[in-house]
């Protein structure tokens, strides 16, 4: 039986790339007396939000804030943009693209499902869950669609089943090297204020993201920021929406109001995160992650095992998957690391299951509670009797001292 109360003794290790742990001054923040939706103070509220989140997407136009997970603003990206029988093109880079293409089959779409070819000869695993989207076969596809039949081009940037991001950039190249006028949808749902992104200069049409990975909150509220080719084809779409329709939502925005009750003490913890990230720097913000990556996969490597990512390119600041010898069932060792030292890591999703482990370095971290997750799968491993060739945990204490912040 879940027991809240009976909380072993200090933090518990949030490592999972998503909810990610959140800083003590965002839970402070969520704790502000809930106020009037309607009343003065939300209105300013509403507009510096949205004014805040405009620069971490690097936009000029609008984001809509959802009281949802990131699973219903990938459902608001679809339903404001596409009509009933539209194609798409997606792309498998992992379980989450996987996940978003399902849900554009619900929905009435009719998604080709394109991806790297190919098996990794090293671990078995297909080459399309441990490399970037093939802007290449994208290209082609586009290419071959003369008449302009597929809509929109769908894709996941930081792939948190994998931890492998996307070049989005390339991406953009790509269709317009093919001459094709597809919208641009990509979910940063995890990259978000913790891997470079730019919504405007990479010319994407809908950006997807959510609240509980870089941005530091608890889960329940997500994103879709637009482009003015996106509210375009916002006019003439025509899949039902209601809820996650944007001309209202936008409409009341300009006021800094929302058709309906948005999720207040989680605004107030955004207004916080906000506070923290552009106080910080965005810049700063993503060298910070990708110091911790660095560091983590220093551990890695020195264990003997594997990354996910096979392309040192499109390493994720995010998280780092890491592949368990054959023979060894992941979940079994992660089973083992929480229950000995109440320490949660992400489990293999998908075509991954049981044959890898996700740590993520997010949120609110340090070296040190890096350390410390790195110092409780060493010691899993260790009593699952894996021959780790050295220690990791040495190798990233080595790493953080000598790459300072
Ligand atoms: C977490 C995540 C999702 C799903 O978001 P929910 O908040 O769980 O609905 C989708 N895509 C990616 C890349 C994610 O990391």
């Amino acid at each position: 039986m879940l027991n809240l109360n009976q909380h072993p003794s200090g933090r518990h290790f949030l490592q999972i790339p998503g909810p990610s742990p959140v800083p003590d001054r965002i839970l402070r923040a969520l704790s502000l007396p809930t106020i009037d939706h309607r009343g003065p103070e939300f209105g300013a509220l509403g507009l510096k939000l949205i004014a805040g989140l405009q620069q971490v997407f690097k936009t000029r136009h609008p984001v809509a804030i959802y009281p949802a997970s990131g699973t219903g603003a990938w459902e608001a990206a679809l339903v404001n943009t596409l009509s009933p029988g539209d194609a798409v093109l997606m792309v498998e880079t992992g379980q989450f693209a996987t996940l978003w293409q399902k849900m554009a089959l619900r929905l009435g779409l009719e998604p080709e499902f394109i991806a790297r070819p190919g098996i990794d000869a090293a671990t078995g695993l297909p080459n399309a869950w441990r490399q970037g989207i093939p802007a290449e076969l994208v290209e082609a596809r586009l290419r071959a669609d003369t008449g302009h039949a597929i809509r929109a081009v769908c894709v996941v940037h930081n792939e948190t089943s994998t931890g492998v991001t996307s070049d989005i950039a390339a991406l953009r190249r790509a269709i317009d090297a093919a001459g094709h006028p597809a919208l641009l949808l990509v979910d940063t749902i995890s990259g978000l204020a913790s891997a470079d992104y730019r919504h405007d200069e990479w010319g994407v049409d809908v950006t997807i993201s959510g609240s509980q990975k870089g941005l530091m909150l608890p889960p329940g509220i997500s994103f879709n920021a637009l482009s003015p080719k996106a509210l375009a084809a916002n006019a003439s779409a025509r899949l039902p929406r209601s809820f996650w329709a944007w001309d209202e939502i936008v409409a009341m925005n300009r006021s800094g109001y929302w058709p309906y009750t948005p999720s207040t003490n989680l605004l107030y913890a955004l207004h916080e995160s906000l506070e923290m990230l552009l106080g910080e720097g965005l810049e700063a913000v993503f060298a910070r992650h990708r110091r911790w990556a660095a560091g983590v996969r220093a551990a890695v490597d020195a264990w003997g095992l594997a990354v996910q990512c096979a392309d040192p390119a499109l390493y994720s600041p995010v998280l780092t998957g890491v592949v368990t010898p054959l023979g060894l069932d992941a979940d079994a060792l992660r089973q083992t690391i929480h229950q000995r030292f109440d320490l949660s890591l992400g489990t293999g999703l998908g075509k991954l299951k049981g044959r890898m482990f996700r740590i993520g370095h997010l949120g609110d971290s340090n070296d040190l509670t890096l350390i410390a997750t790195l110092a409780g799968c060493e010691m899993g491993l260790q009593l699952h009797g894996v021959g780790l060739a050295g220690s990791g945990v040495a190798a990233a204490m080595a790493y953080f001292s000598e790459h300072s912040a």
